[in-house]
């Protein structure tokens, strides 16, 4: 290569260190790569800390709403703790570490601005946006979901009413109280609601939004059932299907 070695040494000694730069970049990247599960364990870790409001989350919480194995749960966790992301206490379960913190935040506040901008921009429904949501988050700088953010009004929540953190990662409340722990008699307003699809479909199934008011008539704890009253009629829920509906108690 002529022309290289007839650039000054200070030249070469710039290109090389730029070189040698993006090598390091790249290897800190691929470091840090998560594959989709990783991610979503990232996520739930973290959304299950603050919505059990403790710093701990056990590995069978984990398995419960995810639906898979300990043995699973405990794989992806050992996972996570080589690439920092998360530290286990052993009998206590498992927390994130600051950067394992960092990545769930930035995920989620993508993730929650792009569903308001799929739900609210263009339409869709509150079931069809995990998808988009998920891709979109991962493609878009920084700079931009800035923009999207002031473009949208700075929204505090997203369509499933999960709260999104600000760019100083201040958030609004989010709803902790579970539909299922409400006795008979209550009355409970719906703030939030887990993105699972097979519920989303439910609840439009069943007509209930955010904000809707539900009435506790009987509950069957034997047979896992709760009778409902919501805006006039009566429906039946499993206690499974409540425990994924939060909200608060109407005082
Ligand atoms: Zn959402």
């Amino acid at each position: 290569m002529k022309w290289y070695t007839e650039v000054s040494f200070k030249v070469r000694l710039k290109i090389e260190s730029v070189i040698t730069l993006s090598f390091l970049y790249l290897k800190q990247k691929s470091r840090c790569h998560m594959n989709r599960a990783e991610e979503d364990y990232i996520k739930t870790i973290y959304e299950l800390t603050i919505e059990k409001k403790q710093p701990l989350i056990k590995a069978n919480e984990l398995s419960e709403r995810f639906g898979y194995s300990d043995q699973s749960v405990n794989e992806m966790i050992k996972k996570l703790v080589k690439k920092h992301l998360v530290s286990f206490v052993p009998y206590k379960g498992v927390s994130l570490t600051s950067k394992g913190k960092d990545v769930a935040i930035r995920m989620v506040r993508a993730h929650r601005i792009w569903e308001v901008f799929l739900t609210e921009k263009l339409g869709f429904s509150w079931d069809e946006v995990h998808e988009d949501a998920e891709m979109l988050e991962h493609a878009t700088s920084k700079h931009v979901l800035e923009k999207l953010y002031h473009f949208l009004g700075e929204p505090k929540y997203c369509q499933h009413g999960n709260p999104i953190p600000d760019f100083k990662n201040h958030m609004a409340e989010v709803a902790v109280q579970s539909l299922d722990q409400l006795k008979v008699g209550e009355t409970f307003e719906v703030l939030r609601v887990l993105d699972f699809k097979e519920l989303l479909l439910y609840l439009n199934e069943q007509n209930i939004k955010l904000h809707d008011y539900l009435n506790i008539i009987e509950k069957d704890e034997f047979n896992g059932i709760m009778t409902i009253l919501c805006n006039n009629q009566r429906k039946t829920m499993s206690i499974k299907t409540a425990k994924m509906i939060f909200g608060r108690i109407k005082k």
